[in-house]
């Protein structure tokens, strides 16, 4: 009876540990970094990454012939 004692005592021993090391892997909020920023064409509105966005004065722009044509129409306004 007594050794009967001791191995439940041992299993819920093992479950107690078992729990308190799963524990912590179940918390873990899985984050999903959504990819990167996505910024709009100011010419043409499409929506490119970030990093491959064409970059001037405060503009994005979705291929270089685009900023280009932005910056063209831009100089005949001023
Ligand atoms: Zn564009």
């Amino acid at each position: 009876m007594r050794l009967l004692l001791i191995l439940l005592a041992a299993v819920f021993f093992v479950l107690a540990v078992r729990a308190l090391l799963t524990k912590p892997a179940e918390k873990r909020t899985p984050k999903k970094v959504k990819g990167e920023a996505v910024v709009p064409c100011s010419l043409c509105k499409l929506h490119i990454p970030k990093s491959e966005a064409f970059y001037s004065d405060n503009h994005f722009f979705c291929s270089a012939n685009h900023q280009r044509q932005w910056l063209e129409t831009r100089k005949h306004k001023q």
